[in-house]
């Protein structure tokens, strides 16, 4: 070909084309089973069939002819597909197809095709053509691979303007999404492509803007819970508002991402929220997040369990930890040979380790960890013993949000080389180096 080839993209319906397919090897046999999964009426042409291509024939899924390739077998083609091994057998196909106007393709060798084809990605409802006029077939790869994970983003968007053309405004979607520890890295691929598709994020004051700003930049951003005296734990005004916001993004036929730290199923009032929805009849769905425990276990090497020394984890809510109230906890069944993650413990640490020591029957000396920003730029991981735990949460100034350890694991330190910069490691007294 003398111009340079200028590839128009078309999608095809083959549905009872007649297509040849010369070669019945590896490289035609995909070419073969992608053809007939889009209708088309297959001839194949080669010497030598492989055994599934001879199966395809036997069951009359293809014509199969057992021969060189010759012109009269372009007879009556709508298409031909060039597959063998022999560069030159190719090539008569190609010259034969062409004088004939027949498109033909010759599988890698771009400069004989009158049409490539594009490497595709299939999601739902939804068929993606990617190419590089043949150019470069690992760059249409890795723009495939990229689509790839980028489908959930895709498909929330063409959800979205589906709803748009309908006339009748129809409901959106509640999108309950865990957002991790606080780490961007730690959020699933699933919670990152919903944030880039939603129209609405209605977060909690704990995730932080590094995610945040990972949400579409068109997409509404509210926050209800205010840093300071709540502590994040809301008000029923807080709860009732936010509800509010959901149903009527959703109502909008928008797509909410209600996000919420770590997951949304733990000490996160996704149960309330979801269970609100479904009396309102909104569509949600629940998407998992790494828990705090989770997170802040791994950032600090501590193994919540462990064949030698921990066989069961328990999360507490500390600020429950009071006793009051139908969720107050049966301190005499805490397992006393596990690990116990403490949530929103850190203002209440000195009733707690008293909790645990007299109520739990804990000793003394038990390991504790407090991990505080835990997977974050700003994570501090401080050691110590039950009986000092109020000490060494004061004197280090330890804020919200910081998780506490107690346990024989927590004197764990399995920590390879810290993640993140700036993560600093106290150690309060004598602990066990390892179990
Ligand atoms: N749904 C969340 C918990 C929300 S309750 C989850 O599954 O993780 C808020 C508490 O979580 C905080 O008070 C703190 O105890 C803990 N927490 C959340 N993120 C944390 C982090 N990055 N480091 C330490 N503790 C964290």
């Amino acid at each position: 070909m003398t111009r340079k080839a200028n590839y128009f993209p078309i999608f095809l319906d083959l549905r009872g084309a007649a297509a040849l397919v010369v070669g019945a090897g590896k490289v035609a046999e995909r070419k073969i089973g992608k053809l007939l999964a889009h209708g088309a009426r297959l001839t194949v042409v080669a010497r030598n069939f492989s055994a599934p291509v001879r199966g395809m024939a036997e069951r009359g899924e293809v014509r199969g002819i057992h021969s060189p390739f010759r012109p009269e077998h372009l007879d009556g083609m709508d298409l031909a597909f060039a597959a063998t091994s022999d560069p030159e057998a190719n090539r008569s196909v190609a010259r034969e197809a062409r004088r004939r106007r027949i498109p033909v393709n010759v599988a890698d060798v771009p400069e004989e095709c009158t049409f490539i084809l594009p490497a595709t990605v299939h999601g739902e409802g939804f068929t993606l053509a990617v190419s590089t006029g043949g150019k470069n077939p690992g760059a249409a790869r890795a723009i495939r691979e990229f689509l790839e994970e980028r489908k959930e983003e895709i498909a929330v968007r063409l959800e979205r303007g589906r709803r748009r053309r309908e006339a009748r405004p129809q409901e959106g979607k509640v999108y309950i999404v865990g957002a991790g520890p606080g780490d961007p890295d730690l959020l699933t691929v699933r919670a990152l492509g919903l944030l880039r598709g939603a129209d609405a994020v209605i977060h909690d004051y704990l995730v932080p803007g590094e995610i945040l700003s990972l949400a579409s930049p068109k997409a509404a951003r509210i926050c209800f819970a205010r840093r300071g005296k709540t502590a994040g734990h809301g008000s029923a005004i807080k709860q009732a508002a936010i509800h509010a916001a959901m149903a009527r993004f959703a109502r909008e036929g928008k797509s909410v991402v209600r996000l919420k730290s770590g997951d949304p199923l733990v000490f996160g009032r996704g149960g309330e929220e979801a269970e609100y929805l479904a009396a309102e009849g909104i569509p949600f769905e629940i998407v998992p997040g790494i828990t705090a425990a989770a997170g802040c276990a791994a950032a600090a090497g501590i193994p919540m369990t462990h064949r030698d020394v921990s066989s069961s984890v328990t999360f507490l809510a500390g600020h429950e930890a009071d006793g009051k109230g139908e969720t107050g906890i049966d301190w005499k069944r805490l397992p006393s040979d596990g690990t116990i993650a403490v949530y929103m413990g850190v203002a209440r640490a000195e009733g707690l380790a008293r909790d645990l020591m007299e109520k739990a029957n804990l000793p003394a000396d038990t390991p504790v960890a407090v991990v505080e920003n835990g997977t974050r730029r700003a994570q501090r991981v401080l050691r110590g013993r039950l009986a000092g735990l109020s000490r060494l949460v004061k004197e280090a100034g330890v804020r919200s949000p910081a998780l506490l350890f107690v346990g024989k694991t927590a004197a764990c330190a399995l920590v390879g080389r810290p993640s993140r910069e700036n993560i600093e490691e106290r150690n309060d007294g004598p602990v066990a180096q390892s179990v």
